[in-house]
């Protein structure tokens, strides 16, 4: 039923255009950010800014001169180098920042002639960017694109001047910092844009970029800017006016409402004041009447501004640290004071309800100090939303999913509005002497009551007429796609799944996806039922993290019920199951994203290929909770990386067993998907996707690409370091401990770990069969798991959610 945006853009553009070298202009926080996603994705760039007036103290001491290359190019070779220090890292390895050359404005404006998309991040200043476009129409080559990423100048006002060639090629493109993380890129298109560079350029976004991509009509601040600045305002003026405390406001406007845990304040804080005062005044600058009074923004923030309380870049704003302890600002007093939270019955009632549109709907009608700030908060925006509809954006999708995307809100405007009720919600407006926009009258008038329909497929559009909701073909809708066409089998933990085409899908949906008893007897069905009916098995899901690991308050409970053996025979099930995965007449895909911890990283391992999202944080951190992996993580690390050696040259397989013991000893964690292949848990057959919304799409391309050709893999030996390369794994534990670094229980834990990693009692180089392996694992698991220390490291962890040292 559903259009897929994908075949009708490929109707309208018959533009094969492919971008192998871009060039950024402007070095800052967004410039670097830019490059260094542009990096991630394999694109090379050169980054250029101006060239510096005078000397630094440090050029000036290492006898430069203003004509010194590493001088001209000082500000984008240290954008470059701050890329390796920022939290959160913009390079998804280190090693992308060799896609990004530096340079300046001055020496190679002609390499802009090299670039097939240049786009310009330089200050949010409509003559500055004027003068920008005019030096590069002189250098770039003809067809290439050209993009702003400004936060909201008018586009169109910046080819003013241009030649048509020019305007063809050009149109907003704007990236939300950081650009690495942040999901929306907003498309603006000038009156001038080719449509097929429009086409082009989202379809690029989606694809190659992996955003969301939004298009956005060329207004103040495009949409996401527009009413999110407008919503930070209104809670502003409402938190004076009914004389709430910064921090009590922020504990109800974070994650309670479905918005970011930095709610309203702390999102402020991070983003900057003076940088939010800008984004303001550009709206305030342009529009008229109610809405350029929202956008004045308050005394006491400019105050805030003039004294340099900026926010989290110069250590304080609306809030401030104090060694432990957290002060908000008064803003009447401007004076520090202790961190207030809100307390209201109505919060306590949402509390206990299921599901956020359950927990709106008891909030913003309650009748008290926290029902009504959200009331007189939310209902604002959802009216400034619906009055904005047409001239922000055609559709309202775009507007819901701008806020999603861009603000990290869990529902948008309309999404929300649906939420709390379309008709009531719409009374107490009136009731309130809000005019309420026409469209949405005449909408209630047809007897529509909602703004979407058939679980989120038809969205309203305009004169009673619903439309179906564009979604990108590869964005693969789960929860949709098992509404329509059910499931193979479900238990409480997961659920096999009919993919099409032949292509099985392997569900986890338990608490955390921790993966228990329910999930290993799936995974033993999936395999039965794969092998008669179907060509191949996904692992994949769609929930927060792929898997956090396995059902660790079993464990403990069984441990401290003195329960061995039936710790045994899960753990053996579990090593069971995934040699059955391993060894499976059909290829097996896994689609690791976000968290794949402990027992996620194992249910990867043994598949035959990984399609992993370029967001993956993998690793096997079991010693953190004072155990070692169990379900066959120590062998198949070792065996990827053994594996990954070129055949017939030398090797030294110390250093091999030397890596993974120390990965695992460490419990070390990706940061990336690209950094997961170099801990060794990808291999180079295994791949990445542009887009984590399109893991699905991609794993089930794979499956079926491999099922084409399929043979199991054949069983064989194992070369292990034995009794000699032991010995060598734990050198430098042991000198972990006699220098302080680690305690003894520490110190048991790795002499455990080297013991499994090295293959036991056995000669360097002797080769030892799989089972040999899991059964070294088991042991090692069980006796560690019996241990007062290891679980009270288990307990710590399941109570306060991070590991214990002792
Ligand atoms: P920034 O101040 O960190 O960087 C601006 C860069 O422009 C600097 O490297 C500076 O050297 C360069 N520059 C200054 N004068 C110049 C000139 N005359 N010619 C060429 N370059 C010059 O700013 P930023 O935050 O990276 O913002 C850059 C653009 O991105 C702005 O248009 C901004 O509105 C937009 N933007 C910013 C954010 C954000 O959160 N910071 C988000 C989205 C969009």
């Amino acid at each position: 039923m559903r259009i897929h945006s994908k075949s009708l853009q490929k109707e309208e553009t018959d533009l094969v255009r492919q971008i192998q070298k871009a060039a950024v202009i402007g070095s800052g926080v967004m410039g670097s950010g830019i490059a260094a996603h542009l990096a991630n994705i394999g694109i090379p760039s050169i980054l250029l800014d101006i060239v510096p007036k005078e000397l630094s103290e440090q050029e000036k001491a290492k006898g430069l001169s203003l004509e010194d290359k590493a001088v001209r190019n000082r500000l984008s070779a240290s954008a470059i180098q701050k890329l390796f220090k920022q939290k959160p890292a913009p390079l998804s390895t280190k090693e992308n920042a060799a896609l990004i050359e530096s340079g300046n404005l001055e020496d190679d404006l002609s390499r802009l002639n090299e670039a097939d998309w240049i786009i310009e991040v330089v200050v949010e200043n409509l003559d500055v960017k004027k003068k920008v476009f005019e030096q590069v129409e002189q250098y770039r080559k003809e067809g290439s694109i050209v993009s702003s990423n400004t936060s909201g100048i008018s586009i169109e006002a910046m080819v003013e001047g241009r030649s048509e060639e020019f305007k063809k090629n050009f149109l907003g493109t704007h990236f939300f910092n950081p650009p690495r993380y942040l999901k929306l890129l907003e498309v603006i298109p000038t009156s001038h844009t080719d449509e097929k560079i429009v086409n082009f350029m989202k379809e690029f976004g989606e694809d190659t970029l992996g955003k969301g991509v939004v298009l956005a009509k060329d207004t103040p601040n495009f949409i996401a800017n527009r009413i999110g600045t407008y919503g930070l305002l209104v809670t502003v003026q409402e938190m004076l006016k009914g004389s709430y405390s910064v921090g009590e406001v922020d504990s109800v406007t974070g994650p309670l409402i479905g918005r970011p845990k930095s709610a309203t304040f702390r999102t402020l804080d991070v983003v900057g004041l003076d940088t939010f005062i800008h984004v303001a005044k550009n709206v305030y600058d342009q529009v008229e009447g109610e809405e350029k009074n929202v956008f004045d923004v308050p005394d006491f923030m400019l105050q805030m501004r003039d004294k340099g309380w900026l926010g989290s870049k110069s250590g304080q704003g609306f809030f401030r640290k104090e060694g432990k302890t957290i002060l908000e600002l008064n803003p009447s007093s401007m004076e520090y004071q202790e961190r207030g939270k809100l307390r209201a019955p109505s919060l306590e009632i949402a509390k206990q309800e299921k599901g956020l549109n359950n927990k709106m709907k008891a909030l913003v009608y309650a009748q008290d100090r926290a029902g009504e700030l959200l009331w007189s908060i939310l209902s604002p925006v959802l009216l400034y939303s619906a009055r904005l509809h047409g001239e922000i954006a055609d559709d309202i999708v775009s507007i819901d999913r701008a806020m999603k995307w861009g603000f990290g809100w869990e529902k948008g405007p309309f999404e929300t509005w649906d939420a709390i009720g379309i008709e009531r919600s719409v009374s107490r407006m009136k009731e309130e002497g809000h005019a309420v926009p026409e469209w949405i009258e005449e909408m209630l008038a047809q007897g529509h009551t909602a703004f979407y329909k058939e679980e989120g497929d038809l969205f309203y559009y305009h004169n009673g007429s619903y439309k179906l909701v564009e979604e990108n073909e590869k964005a693969i809708n789960l929860k949709r796609w098992k509404k329509k066409n059910g499931v193979i089998k479900k238990n409480t933990g997961a659920s096999l799944i009919d993919l099409g085409d032949g292509a099985a899908l392997l569900e986890f949906h338990s608490p955390s996806n921790a993966i228990g008893m329910d999930i290993i007897q799936m995974i033993n069905f999936a395999v039965d039922e794969v092998s008669k009916n179907y060509k191949g098995l996904v692992i994949g899901n769609q929930g927060k993290n792929f898997c956090v690991g396995a059902n660790l308050g079993m464990i403990l409970m069984e441990a401290q019920d003195d329960n061995v053996f039936e710790i045994e025979m899960v753990v053996k099930q579990f090593q069971q199951a995934m040699m059955r995965l391993k060894y499976s007449p059909f290829p097996v895909v896994a689609a690791p994203f976000g968290m794949t911890l402990g027992g996620g990283a194992e249910v990867c391992l043994p598949a035959d290929h990984i399609q992993a999202s370029p967001e993956t944080y993998m690793g096997l951190v079991e010693v953190g909770v004072g155990l070692i992996p169990g379900g066959g993580g120590n062998k198949e690390l070792y065996l990827n990386y053994l594996n990954s050696l070129p055949k017939g040259v030398e090797f030294d397989l110390q250093k091999v067993a030397n890596t993974v013991f120390e990965m695992i000893a460490m419990a070390k964690v990706s940061t990336s998907g690209a950094e997961a292949r170099d801990n060794h848990f990808l291999t180079s057959a295994d791949a990445i996707s542009s887009n984590g919304d399109h893991l699905l799409y991609d794993a089930k391309q794979a499956v079926l690409h491999l099922a084409q050709n399929y043979a199991a893999p054949i069983k064989r030996k194992v070369p292990v370091v034995g009794e000699t390369g032991y010995a060598t794994l734990l050198l430098g534990a042991q000198t972990m401990y006699h220098s302080g670094f680690i305690s003894e229980h520490d110190l048991k834990i790795a002499r455990k770990l080297a013991y499994v990693i090295a293959g036991g009692k056995v000669p360097f180089g002797t080769e030892v069969d799989e089972e040999y392996l899991l059964k070294l694992e088991r042991e090692a698991f069980l006796s560690l798991v019996q241990e007062p220390k290891s679980q009270m490291r288990m307990q710590h962890m399941l109570v306060k959610g991070k590991p214990l040292r002792n």
